[in-house]
Order: structure tokens, then C-alpha cells, then sequence
């Protein structure tokens, strides 16, 4: 899963890097529950979204615009032209 800038067409890959560094906390050590709780915790979506988030799946999409809110209400600005219009897209 990556996300895509409808600005400027820079795209960041989401892995669970990526998810730690919007949420700004230390990531947890342990297994699938343990990230889930970390993301349900730290990100304040639902449930499902989070364990899409972990899975890092084709299920993502189906939250992609609750996700992409979040990207963007955490004040995640593109690292190239500095905007906030970001698009999910699957990796190829
Ligand atoms: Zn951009």
C-alpha cells in the first residue's frame, strides 16, 4: 500500500514504519495484537481499519478514505511540495 500525492505525484510507501512515525510513539514489540492495539490506541480509527492497517492488504482500500482523513488531520504534509492531498493507492 502506498500513498500517493495528488500534487506533485510523490508517493510514500505505508508499511508499519511509516504508520510509527505519523503516530509518534515507540512501536511495540510482540506479534499481530500488539501492533492492532498500537494502532487502535494510537490512531483512534476502528478496529477493522486497524487490522488492515497491520495486514497492510487489498483491505486498506475498502478504508481508504477514513485513512487518507487521518493522514491528512495528523498534518502529514508531502516531504516534496509541502501539501496535504493524498491519495491511497495499491502497490503495483
Ligand atoms: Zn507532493
Amino acid at each position: 500500500m502506498k500513498i500517493w500525492c495528488k500534487s506533485c505525484g510523490h508517493s510514500e510507501t505505508t508499511n508499519k514504519d511509516f504508520w510509527v512515525k505519523l503516530i509518534g510513539v515507540a512501536a511495540p514489540i510482540g506479534g499481530f495484537w500488539a501492533w492492532v492495539t498500537f494502532f487502535f490506541a494510537g490512531t483512534g480509527l476502528a478496529l477493522p481499519i486497524c487490522i488492515a492497517m497491520v495486514v497492510c492488504g487489498v483491505g486498506m482500500l475498502a478504508y481508504k478514505d477514513k485513512v487518507v482523513k487521518w493522514i491528512t488531520d495528523k498534518g502529514y504534509n508531502c516531504p516534496k511540495c509541502g501539501k496535504k492531498d493524498w491519495e491511497l493507492l495499491q502497490d503495483d
